[in-house]
């Protein structure tokens, strides 16, 4: 939907007028706002933004309920997030769907301006009339359909999309013990997600802003844990052990190098960690293991520089702007190519949204029935603002 028609139907109702109100605002100015106690404004501002907005940014205030919203009803998935990806799998294939595993495509053939099929890695030609993919930008438009097959305004905006302004470096630590924090309140053991390492609002904006110059500062981070099997105690091979996470936001370029100052970054979150929750120590630890953003990327090579939304959060990659105008109806602008995944609206994160809506646009221009339906909340959506 363009700028001006959004602006038009969320006019249709107060709610509405008030995230439009919001949008106008930066995350640091509808936060400072709203709490008054620094360290709950930094709480806030960190669950905000942790996913990638830009704290002083203005433009996508009404963000901020949401995420806010889903930071403090956050989800997990049993057995873990691949879990979700199988049941749809099972689903899928249970309609009729056949998967392909482990089968890279290396080129979205076309003939006559149209899509007709992709080629496999190991040689393969699958033909087909419609290809949906849920790559970034560069990899569907620049490297899998090829430069010479897009008009000059689909090649200037693929040209132009940004990457996620930060990536992850994530140290999972197995050991005998959950994390025992020092806070002295006994439901933070229990939390979901609990933030290290910053005492005030500033101290998380100079992280980030060190971030995005490409630098980590070790004497000043902090991030973001979490023991899954507090959750989950089957994760655990051995029954009673714990596994947990400390994610910290991380430059993909950092200077030196990720394999160089990896193990320094380990010892430091290792540090930071025991500090907030004393009995992680070393006769606690069992094992550790470190993501950095160059293993994202090579663990997924279309989260280009660990850009784990597939593109940066900002005005112009939002919206009708995701991942570009002519694209972000799902349809682009080559006959049966069809765009999905996080860098496509409404973004990143593991949403479903972009998925759900290339299939319903599939099946329309297809003409298949659907076998799915709306949740009750998307048709109260659609009548108020869309129909
Ligand atoms: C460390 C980390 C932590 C995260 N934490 C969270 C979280 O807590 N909550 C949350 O909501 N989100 C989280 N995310 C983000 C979330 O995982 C992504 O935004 C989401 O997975 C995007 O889904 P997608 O289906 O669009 O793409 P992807 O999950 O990136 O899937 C794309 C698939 O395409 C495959 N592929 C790539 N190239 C080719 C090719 N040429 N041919 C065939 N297949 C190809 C890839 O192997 C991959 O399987 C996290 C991501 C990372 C990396």
């Amino acid at each position: 939907m363009a700028p001006l028609d959004m602006f038009e139907a969320m006019e249709r109702t107060q709610l509405g007028k008030d995230m439009l109100e919001l949008s106008e605002r930066s995350p640091l100015d509808i936060i400072t706002d709203t709490f008054e106690n620094d360290r709950v404004r930094a709480l806030m501002l960190y669950t905000t933004c942790m996913w990638g907005l830009n704290p002083k940014e203005t433009g996508l205030g009404f963000f901020v309920p949401l995420l806010l919203d889903r930071g403090m009803n956050k989800a997990y998935c049993q057995g873990g997030s691949h879990k979700l990806a199988g049941a749809l799998a099972r689903e899928f294939v249970r309609n009729g769907g056949c998967i392909l595993d482990s089968s890279q495509v290396n080129k979205i053939s076309t003939q006559n301006g149209a899509v007709c099929g992709v080629e496999l890695w190991e040689g393969r030609t699958l033909h087909s009339k419609v290809v949906i993919s849920s790559l970034d930008p560069q990899t569907t438009f620049l490297d899998l359909v090829g430069t010479e097959n897009l008009s000059g305004d689909l090649k200037d905006s693929v040209s132009g999309w940004e990457d996620d302004k930060w990536s992850y470096s994530t140290l999972h630590v197995a050991s005998d013990e959950a994390p025992k924090y020092a806070c002295g309140d006994p439901w933070v053991d229990q939390s979901f997600m609990t933030i290290a390492g910053f005492e005030s609002m500033d101290q998380i904006i100079d992280h980030w802003e060190n971030v995005i110059a490409g630098k980590l500062d070790l004497q000043a981070f902090g991030g973001h844990s979490t023991c899954q099997t507090l959750l989950d105690p089957h994760l655990s091979r051995v029954p009673g052990k714990h596994v947990s996470f400390f994610q910290s936001h991380a430059p993909y370029g950092i200077e030196g190098g990720w394999e160089q100052r990896g193990p320094e970054f380990q010892e430091a979150v290792l540090a930071k960690w025991q500090k907030a929750a004393p009995n992680m120590t070393a006769e606690n630890r069992l094992m550790t293991a470190l993501e950095t953003p160059e293993d994202i990327e090579i663990r997924l090579p279309n989260m280009r520089r660990g850009s784990i939304k597939h593109g940066d959060y900002n005005p112009l990659q939002l919206g009708c702007f995701r991942p570009n105008q002519e694209c972000s109806g799902t349809d682009t602008p080559i006959p049966g190519l069809y765009v999905c995944g996080a860098s496509t609206y409404p973004g990143g994160l593991v949403l479903g949204g972009p998925g759900y809506l290339a299939a319903n646009k599939v099946a329309d221009d297809m003409g298949v029935a659907r076998w799915w339906k709306p949740t009750p909340e998307m048709e109260k959506y659609r009548r108020t603002y869309l129909d």
